[in-house]
């Protein structure tokens, strides 16, 4: 489910990344993560050897196995992000935390998403933490 046109490709920041295929204005609500409504329990069992945006934690119960979902599903992170997720009943909205140009990448912050795993971040961003 997409409000605005996006793209997968190659990300400067790390593998495949999502694009915004037009200009989105700050607020606007771009889409919702799509895919398989899934037990916590069976997200465990899938998480492993997953990448960190395929599995999203919906509720105490239920998690969005986004493996087989649209292209929102490659978001990387950024300490600096230029969306933001919002998590309303069992739907992972992704919102425009700013302006976004035609082009540009598509970034999220992880920690503020239940998945942190502590990796090292390279999202070249001036305020980059380091870690994820
Ligand atoms: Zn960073």
């Amino acid at each position: 489910m997409l409000n605005y046109e996006v793209r997968s490709g190659r990300s400067t920041i790390e593998g495949t990344g999502v694009f915004a295929a037009v200009r989105i204005p700050r607020r606007a609500k771009i889409g919702e993560v799509t895919g398989e409504i899934i037990s916590i329990r069976t997200a465990r069992k899938r998480a492993k050897g997953k990448c960190r945006m395929c599995l999203i934690d919906l509720d105490h119960a239920h998690a969005l196995d986004c493996t087989g979902g649209n292209a929102l599903r490659h978001l990387n992170h950024s300490c600096g992000p230029n969306v933001f997720m919002r998590i309303f009943r069992q739907r992972v909205e992704i919102y425009a935390k700013q302006d976004i140009n035609a082009g540009e990448e598509l970034t999220l912050d992880y920690g503020e998403t239940p998945h942190d795993d502590g990796m090292l971040c390279r999202c070249g961003h001036r305020e980059c933490r380091s870690r994820i």
